[in-house]
């Protein structure tokens, strides 16, 4: 936007005024749109949206910028907000819009002390201070409200934590769809990520601190992590690689109907069947250091071993996903991933 906003302090737009705050608080002020609808700036890095009549049928969390280096899914919330600004974007349901890590963004950096990702779920408690924690609480209550409302409005709600990632994939895009005891995909929600061009889908095994393991579990919410992509700076992404994530967002917030998808167009989705951990002194790990997510391993390999025991790749052929040899003993060093071969989902081990 050219013009200066005042919601944003005279900045030319969210991003550069989340920028500018850095790691400090901002006062709730309130812009009235052109069409009645109201966005309030929350603090440094969040907005919520309310629309000027009746409430839609869903609320949607949009979070990006939890790990500050991800920058082209915050370059797309940012444009979002700016077409919002401009009157250009007009959702019909309520929006809580979030820049997770504005200090790391500032430094380029994942985070500054802590893995933002990993203080969700009052994780944040084992850790008195510092500014990631802070923030992890921080937008935990934020999220808390607006899901409050949500509640009395009888509305559904879901949240897309947007990332991209360190490593290469095999399969660019992906979702990881947190671990909630007994639960399966709904169709609805698969048919969303494959319109947003995410054509796979990993059932995570167990609970985590993440962002959308918080929003899933606290919340009820339907989420997902969304991995979009390979690390760049800002400035350098080419955001027409998210333009059909973008066009589904658009559509989900202005309510636009969605037509009938075939079966067989549905993102493919994966389970996890093993979880590979440093088991100390021996442990040997034959993945290569700059294998790929999603590469895959015929039955039998030997993916570890150590001086007693030994992993092979069962019958089946299994990919490997998030590889990192260097953690210490005890830590998670990979996961073996496989097929779910019905194709409907099913609650992994
Ligand atoms: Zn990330």
């Amino acid at each position: 936007m050219d013009q200066p906003q005042p919601l944003f302090d005279d900045h030319r737009d969210w991003l550069a005024h989340t920028l500018a705050l850095n790691d400090k608080p901002c006062p709730q002020t309130t812009l009235t749109l052109p069409g009645g609808a109201q966005l309030q700036r929350l603090d440094t890095g969040l907005l919520g949206y309310w629309p000027p009549s009746g409430s839609g049928a869903s609320g949607l969390i949009l979070s990006a910028g939890i790990h500050g280096n991800e920058t082209a899914p915050i370059e797309l919330l940012n444009a979002l907000v700016t077409e919002l600004v401009q009157g250009q974007l007009q959702p019909r349901i309520p929006l809580l819009l979030i820049l997770g890590n504005p200090p790391a963004m500032v430094a380029a950096k994942r985070f500054i002390e802590h893995n933002l990702n990993r203080l969700f779920s009052g994780a944040w408690k084992d850790y008195p201070d510092g500014y990631e924690p802070h923030r992890a609480s921080q937008l935990e209550a934020a999220c808390q409200e607006f899901a409050r409302y949500c509640t009395e409005a009888g509305l559904p709600l879901r949240h897309y934590d947007l990332h991209t990632a360190i490593r290469a994939s095999q399969r660019e895009k992906f979702a990881l769809y947190p671990f909630v005891e007994g639960r399966q995909v709904p169709r609805e929600e698969l048919d969303l990520l494959r319109r947003s061009g995410i054509g796979t889908v990993l059932l995570q095994h167990q609970r985590a601190g993440t962002f959308s393991g918080f929003s899933s579990e606290t919340l009820r919410a339907e989420s997902f992590t969304l991995e979009l992509g390979k690390v760049r700076p800002f400035g350098e992404n080419q955001l027409s690689a998210l333009s059909r994530l973008r066009d589904t967002l658009v559509n989900l917030m202005e309510e636009h109907p969605f037509e009938e998808s075939g079966e067989a167009d549905l993102p493919e989705l994966f389970q996890v069947v093993h979880e590979v951990i440093h088991t100390g002194p021996g442990f040997r790990f034959y993945v290569a250091d700059d294998v790929a997510n999603f590469t895959e391993f015929p039955p039998g390999t030997v993916i570890w071993n150590d001086a007693e025991r030994e992993y092979r790749v069962g019958d089946l052929p299994e990919a490997v996903i998030f590889p990192n040899p260097n953690v210490p003993v005890g830590h998670r060093v990979a996961l073996m991933i496989r097929k779910v071969s019905s194709g409907v989902a099913q609650t992994p081990c």
